[in-house]
């Protein structure tokens, strides 16, 4: 849940909105919508086969799609106000004596850790994690695809019939008009996603390359040049998505005291994210007996 900051454009270029069709999640969100730290869009939905409209929709008049406000981080920065947050340090390997001792990528040693609990996509928590943790065989098969966003800035506003738009059979899997959600700057901003076998297939291509070739799809489904964009750039995402949607179990290793969730447990997404978390609770809570 990303906000790239490219004053005066601003973009959410990761997770782009999220639905919550769970009752602990709709629990859990409803503190956050009151207090206007998320909303829901109401955007006018498109959905494309190539460069042709095939559907619409009003989201206004249909299942919430909720976001931060005024940026998509803003959740999350919201939810980490009373937490102890160590910023860009990349844990590189874990080691346990009596207690579990992390190192990261500068030498630094992080210890006297009685849990350790990843919510690192699964790539990244296999790479971490012993191969003797219980789940580690489970956590090594589940793949992950990547994604390529692309981010536009105008210092005029095009005229796009909607919001936001799901695209098929395209090398673009989404567009959206990004000043368009609640409560963002309106200077003109857009976002457009690429497919992830695109992105698998050019993963690593020059990104200018990559620029180029998306913002030349963009143009074409929006019938508008958008190499006029006065700010571009390209993100690519590795770890975007699950190559499968399924559900896994809870992985929680009560001997090594080590324990692992995130979206890709459930498929994706940021509800999927909390989901795995919450069930990782709930079980950690009774094995463990604590309040
Ligand atoms: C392009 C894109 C579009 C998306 N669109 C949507 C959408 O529209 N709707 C939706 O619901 N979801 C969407 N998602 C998915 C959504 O973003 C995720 O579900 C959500 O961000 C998961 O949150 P998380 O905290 O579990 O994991 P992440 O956001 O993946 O955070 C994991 C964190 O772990 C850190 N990390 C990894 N390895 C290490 C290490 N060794 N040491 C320290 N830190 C480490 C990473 O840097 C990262 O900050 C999208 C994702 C992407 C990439």
């Amino acid at each position: 849940m990303s906000t790239r900051r490219a004053e005066p454009h601003f973009f959410d270029h990761g997770a782009q909105y999220f639905t919550a069709r769970t009752k602990p999640f709709q629990q859990f969100i409803q503190p956050f919508i009151e207090d206007g730290v998320i909303k829901a869009w109401p955007a006018r939905y498109a959905r494309f086969d190539d460069d042709k409209i095939v559907e619409r929709k009003d989201w206004g008049n249909d299942e919430p799609r909720y976001v931060g406000m005024p940026g998509m981080n803003s959740f999350a920065k919201a939810l980490s106000k009373q937490l102890n947050i160590k910023f860009n340090t990349k844990i590189t390997s874990l080691e346990k004596y009596n207690k579990w001792r992390l190192k990261d990528a500068e030498g630094g040693i992080h210890e006297g850790f009685d849990w350790v609990v990843s919510t690192a996509p699964s790539p990244q928590t296999s790479a971490l994690f012993p191969d003797f943790f219980q789940y580690s065989k489970d956590i090594q098969g589940i793949e992950m695809r990547a994604c390529f966003s692309l981010m536009l800035g105008f210092d005029h506003g095009l005229n796009l019939n909607f919001d936001a738009a799901h695209i098929y059979n395209n090398d673009i899997s989404w567009l959206a008009v990004n000043s368009n959600k609640p409560g963002r700057s309106n200077i003109f901003s857009l976002i457009a996603h690429s497919s992830e076998e695109f992105a698998e297939r050019n993963l690593e291509r020059d990104l200018l390359e990559i620029q180029e070739h998306l913002c030349g799809e963009t143009g074409r489904i929006i019938s508008c040049d958008v190499s006029i964009a006065t700010f571009k750039t390209v993100h690519r995402w590795r770890y975007a998505n699950n190559v499968e949607r399924k559900i896994f179990p809870v992985f929680l290793d009560i001997d090594l005291h080590l324990a692992a969730c995130g979206d890709w447990c459930l498929g994706g997404r940021v509800e999927n994210a909390f989901v795995s978390a919450y069930n990782l609770y709930k079980k950690m809570k009774s094995s463990l007996d604590i309040t």
